[in-house]
């Protein structure tokens, strides 16, 4: 079994030398347990908080252990009736080949169900990442048919859910993303009504400038997914009564400062900035999912997938991912 595991703690940028491939020798399995071959592997930004000694929105991993991490895949062995051979299922796997768990624990392992929906969607969009979107979406902003809903890191696994979500809700959507390429993708593929490129927009001014354009009855409700100058900008264009829901700050993640240049906004315009961890929120799940899966299986709801090839791409597959170098939802497939 081929997995990697953390091998140091990154100081700045994560480097391929944070990490270790190793080979270990497969165990026979005890009453109980089910081994899993993971056909996929889920990279997420949240693992970069993981890596640090200090606890993130989430723990700190523990060094020469394997990278946690979501995964999908096929059952091969197994010594417990409610997971047979051939059954496919999610669950947190890790950064490995094989995933041996003993299923009598509740919740480690899900099945699902893939006649209409591709497993790998359900590490996308019918997974947590959707459920994000779902959650910060309908729990936290809470848009009305005909407000402005923006979205920043809008082509990636949560972004493009919450835009088309908010179109389906009646909203107009508005996405902030890096490059031409995404843009246009969020706008054509996507459907949302304007994509803003913030490379293009460096400071505050210029990218307040952008959103004004592009919202010209302001702002109802935000999802932030980076933070810094895109927060800043979003908040000089909100409206009186405007919500945020406070999903992610990637742009701060390696360390950076990202401090609010102008807080006072949130006085001023009466705002509601709820921060939210998916994962705390179970209660949810089961009602998104379901209507997550519906519009993927009937074609309503789009997405996207960047997949690096062979567990030994991951490392440098999650340093793009912290770079914006992903296009939608970023996978490893494990086995040729
Ligand atoms: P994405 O698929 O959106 O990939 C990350 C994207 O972030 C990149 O593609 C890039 O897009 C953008 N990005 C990276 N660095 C920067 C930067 N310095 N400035 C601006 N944009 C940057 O990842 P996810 O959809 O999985 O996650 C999106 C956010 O949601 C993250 O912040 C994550 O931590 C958060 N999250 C929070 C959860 C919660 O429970 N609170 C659960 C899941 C995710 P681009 O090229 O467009 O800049």
């Amino acid at each position: 079994n081929a997995r990697i595991v953390l091998a140091s703690r990154p100081t700045g940028p994560v480097s391929p030398h944070n990490f270790r491939l190793e080979s270990v020798e497969l165990s026979p399995l005890a009453e109980g347990q089910v081994r899993v071959r993971n056909d996929y592997l889920s990279l997420d930004p949240y693992m970069r908080g993981r890596m640090n000694e200090s606890k993130s929105y989430a723990a700190s991993q523990p060094l020469d252990e394997v990278m946690i991490g979501g995964t999908v895949g096929e059952v091969i062995e197994s010594r417990n009736d409610h997971f047979p051979v051939g059954c496919q299922v999610v669950g947190m796997g890790g950064w490995q080949q094989y995933f041996t768990v003993d299923a009598k624990e509740r919740g480690v392992l899900q099945k699902v169900d893939t006649t209409h929906i591709p497993l790998s969607a359900y590490l996308g969009p019918v997974g947590m990442p959707g459920v994000t979107a779902w959650y910060g979406l309908h729990r936290i902003i809470e848009p009305k048919a005909g407000q402005t809903i923006v979205v920043s890191a809008a082509s990636g696994a949560v972004g493009s859910v919450v835009g088309q979500l908010a179109k389906a809700a009646g909203c107009r959507a508005v996405g902030i993303a890096g490059g031409p390429d995404k843009c246009s993708y969020v706008t054509g593929e996507l459907g949302f009504d304007a994509c803003i490129d913030y490379r293009e927009h460096p400071d505050a001014r210029s990218l307040s400038q952008a959103l004004k354009a592009a919202c010209p009855q302001g702002i109802d409700g935000h999802f932030e997914n980076v933070g810094g100058v895109i927060l800043d900008a979003v908040l000089s264009r909100a409206n009186a009564f405007s919500r945020v829901a406070l999903c992610g700050m990637i742009a701060g993640y390696d360390g950076q400062p990202i401090p609010l240049a102008a807080p006072q906004l949130l006085l001023v315009n009466r705002m509601r900035v709820e921060g939210f961890i998916v994962s705390e929120h179970m209660e949810v799940w089961p009602q998104a999912l379901k209507e997550l899966g519906g519009l993927v299986a009937t074609g309503r709801l789009k997405y996207r997938e960047t997949i690096a090839q062979g567990l030994s791409a991951a490392p440098e597959a999650f340093i793009g991912l912290l770079k914006g170098q992903n296009f939608g939802k970023q996978l490893v497939k494990l086995h040729p």
